[in-house]
């Protein structure tokens, strides 16, 4: 669904991703996990279209997204994707924040409508649809910008940190409910953490980044039986 081969990237002389390669398959769920500054949301962002590579390729659902003369846009990529920060538009209700991305791309009335219904009994977004995202706590806010995210079918789903702003309980509640709703899903899934928790929720395997190069990339239970590093070691547990 989703191969990365080579993908570089430096920001001035500082180099932020060494030749990173991995597939994703399809259905499947990758974590990348690693510590603060390590490329995580740089590499999300050449996988989106947000930022160019310096080298390498990115092909997605059998097209080429990216190599050193081809670029397709994001827009234009099979994806979409939940930041952080939810950036829900402000000025929109729930409804329309969740119809725009479709709007955008020409859905049918009827099509939209069918989809947003389908999204509000998914998320539990009952009563939600025309309050403004003010009038929305954290946990729904980013329950609408997941909705908002699916609601225009992507083929690959890209999600930085979607939870690090949610306080300690809700972060836990989340991180199983997104775990149910991802595995019902099975949409090919890109998800950013910096927690090993998470990580070991969500993903089928995780790939551990540190310094813009892929220490391990395995299901979570082969991290744990067999670290590849001691640095993976040290992030599973193990004091030694
Ligand atoms: P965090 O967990 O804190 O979000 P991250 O793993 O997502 O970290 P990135 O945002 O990918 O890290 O940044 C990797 C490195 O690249 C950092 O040292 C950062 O300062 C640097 N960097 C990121 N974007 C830019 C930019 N536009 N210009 C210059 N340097 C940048
Ligand atoms: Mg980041």
């Amino acid at each position: 669904m989703l191969r990365l081969k080579d993908i570089s990237k430096a920001f001035g002389n500082q180099q932020v991703l060494h030749p990173i390669s991995f597939d994703l398959k399809e259905g499947e769920r990758i974590c990348i996990l690693g510590p603060s500054g390590c490329g995580k949301s740089t590499l999300l962002q050449i996988v989106a279209g947000l930022l160019r590579a310096d080298g390498g390729e990115v092909e997605m659902a059998g097209r080429t997204v990216e190599n050193g003369g081809q670029y397709v846009p994001p827009e234009k990529r099979p994806i979409n994707m939940v930041f952080q920060d939810y950036a829900l538009w402000p000025h929109m209700t729930v409804r329309e924040n969740i119809e725009y991305g479709m709007k955008r791309r020409k859905t049918a009335p009827g099509e939209r409508k069918e989809r947003l219904g389908k999204l509000q009994a998914l998320l539990q977004l009952d009563g939600l649809l025309d309050r403004l995202p003010t009038q929305l706590s954290g946990g729904q806010q980013q329950r609408v910008g997941i909705a908002r995210a699916l609601a225009t079918e992507p083929q690959v789903l890209l999600m930085d940190e979607p939870l690090s702003n949610l306080d300690v309980k809700l972060r836990t509640d989340m991180r199983n409910e997104l775990a149910h709703l991802l595995g019902t899903l099975s949409i090919a899934t890109l998800y950013v953490t910096h927690d090993t928790m998470e990580a070991f929720t969500l993903a089928d395997r995780i790939l551990v980044l540190r310094d813009g190069k892929i220490d391990q990339l395995a299901p979570p239970q082969e991290l744990f039986e067999r670290p590849a590093t001691p640095w993976v070691a040290r992030l599973m547990g193990y004091h030694n």
